[in-house]
């Protein structure tokens, strides 16, 4: 039997299902994707449920935090000549120029940007996301076998890679077996990007991040945690 309950913590209202086990304590799951689960012994009270529930609530927050820990942070745009964008972790400055014609590419240090309308920000976004698509298109499925093979000794083939814009996330690794990236991961330094695709790849064998998860980083990539704060800290 399970239940949908919630309850608030600070502004955030934190949802949970309720289960019953045969088992003597409470227990609660914060699962990677943010879903909290609370198994609880058959003869405690529902408020009794509540009331512990509540208590954890800076713990449950912490750990729904911990999952989401890479948390695009995307500094204002103006889409202006002269404005720094990212690619790969490399700052290159935009050039925008009217033209009959809309294109976006790369020349030197610049994203060089052509439009008919420099005044409109639809038009300016949309080509500026259609660039970092291709180029996450391109670098992703690269980088994906380049690090898959450190988890050869576990003995799985490299999930399907999905690309596309995530607006909490810098990626995941689908209930179905699809690992999804955030096309805007191509503008992070690339040994981010690897750490974010052997983060998801590690779910592959472990959903939580515990000591399981942290064994099979280790192994695969023993410096994630300095790339995890590196990602964490630029403003990409
Ligand atoms: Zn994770």
């Amino acid at each position: 039997m399970s239940a949908d309950a919630w309850f608030q913590w600070g502004r955030r209202r934190i949802a949970y299902s309720v289960a019953r086990d045969e088992r003597r304590r409470l227990k609660i799951v914060v699962s990677p994707s943010g879903s909290v689960q609370v198994i609880a012994p058959h003869d405690a009270a529902d408020d009794e449920v509540q009331e512990r529930v509540r208590r954890k609530g800076g713990w449950i927050a912490a750990q729904i935090d911990d999952f989401e820990q890479y948390r695009p942070r995307t500094p204002p745009r103006q889409y202006i000549s002269g404005e720094t964008h990212l690619l790969r972790g490399i700052q290159y400055r935009l050039k925008v120029h009217q033209n009959d014609a809309s294109r976006i590419f790369l020349s030197g240090d610049r994203i060089v940007l052509e439009t008919p309308h420099v005044e409109s920000n639809v038009h300016k976004v949309a080509l500026l996301d259609h660039f970092y698509k291709l180029e996450a298109h391109a670098e992703f499925p690269r980088r994906l076998r380049d690090v898959a093979p450190l988890f050869a000794s576990e003995g799985t083939a490299p999930p399907k890679l999905m690309i596309r814009p995530m607006t909490k996330r810098w990626g995941s690794y689908t209930p179905k077996g699809n690992l999804v990236l955030n096309q805007d991961l191509i503008r992070a330094p690339v040994q981010c990007i690897d750490y974010v695709i052997v983060h998801e790849l590690a779910h592959v064998f472990e959903p939580h991040h515990g000591s399981r998860w942290r064994q099979l980083m280790d192994k695969a990539m023993p410096d994630w945690r300095d790339r995890k704060k590196k990602l964490e800290t630029s403003l990409v």
